[in-house]
């Protein structure tokens, strides 16, 4: 057996340098590399292993000028901005199957599929005005999403408001239809689909139950609600409503709404027979607060286009 330095036959530590004389000349070692910066010799770090040295197959380290030193940091820096990329594609990557278990593909069908912002007919003012606030919406999507180093973004949700056939569900889902090509992850469905995917927990085949579905209505970057308050409301609906909205105006998390009620007449929508109305004022009351409202009142479309 080898012994390593004058102190003891086993080395305090694992970890060597190929400047250590012991390790001169011996194959393998790697040659000291010039520092570019200040002319000084960088030497390669190894490991060692039973009597062999493992060198770190980057080559040598960094020199300990400053010239080095920063360019040392840098690579640091690199190195923690790809971890955190990685990350989040793992996240959206683990997120977006998530989706696809739990709703089938983002819940949109192919109603919703094939409604983008391109392939939206503009024929009022109106409809010009919404389809641009909504492009914009769409392209800086990122921006509205909170983040660690920013203040909680306010107002980051939208709500279409209008009379049936004037183009809210294309709008709302060519946003979602923009941001799922990016590989952006959002949940866009008619009100009672959010409910049914709920209910369809109870029989709990799949082994998904109902904090799941809740949970990913919850915390998906962007939920579209399309068409609420058309169903009648229940106490469940309604407070089952109440949380998700909830949830996600605590984490300023943005969500888009289409209704053809405006917010009076939507209060009365989700407001169960016999109800005091306050659960259905809180969710309407967040809705308020976390978004811009919209209008399209403008001629149907599909009249237009029926004649
Ligand atoms: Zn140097």
């Amino acid at each position: 057996m080898r012994a390593y330095g004058p102190e003891s036959p086993e080395r305090a530590t694992l970890i060597v340098h190929s400047e250590e004389p012991e390790f001169a000349g011996l194959e393998g070692t790697p040659e000291p590399v010039i520092c570019e910066h200040c002319g000084a010799q960088r030497h390669t770090m190894g490991m060692l292993l039973g009597d062999k040295v493992f060198w770190h197959p980057y080559g040598a380290e960094y020199c300990d000028c400053e010239a080095g030193q920063a360019e040392a940091q840098r690579a640091r820096d690199e190195e923690v901005e790809r971890e955190k990329a990685e990350r989040r594609e793992r996240a959206e990557r683990l997120l977006q199957e998530r989706i696809r278990r739990i709703t089938n593909d983002s819940g949109m069908g192919e109603r919703f599929l094939r409604r983008t912002l391109d392939t939206f007919e503009v024929e009022t003012d109106e409809q010009k005005y919404v389809l641009k606030l909504a492009t914009r919406f769409a392209r800086h999507f990122d921006g509205l999403l909170p983040g660690r180093d920013k203040p909680l973004p306010k107002q980051n949700g939208f709500i279409i408001t209008g009379p049936k056939g004037t183009g809210k569900t294309h709008i709302a889902a060519g946003i979602a239809n923009y941001l799922l090509r990016q590989g952006t992850p959002v949940i866009c469905m008619p009100e009672h689909a959010l409910y049914g995917r709920i209910k369809s927990t109870y029989d709990a085949r799949d082994g998904t139950d109902e904090a799941d579905v809740l949970r990913l209505y919850a915390t998906v970057p962007l939920l579209v609600i399309d068409d609420l308050g058309k169903e009648r409301a229940t106490a469940w609906s309604v407070s089952t409503l109440f949380s998700i909205i909830d949830s996600r105006y605590e984490a300023a998390l943005p969500l888009i709404i289409t209704t053809n009620y405006d917010t009076g007449a939507l209060t009365g929508r989700l407001t169960p027979p016999g109800d005091d109305g306050v659960t259905a004022e809180a969710v309407v009351d967040r809705l308020r607060e976390m978004s811009v409202s919209v209008t399209l009142t403008g001629e149907s479309r599909r009249i237009a286009n029926d004649r």
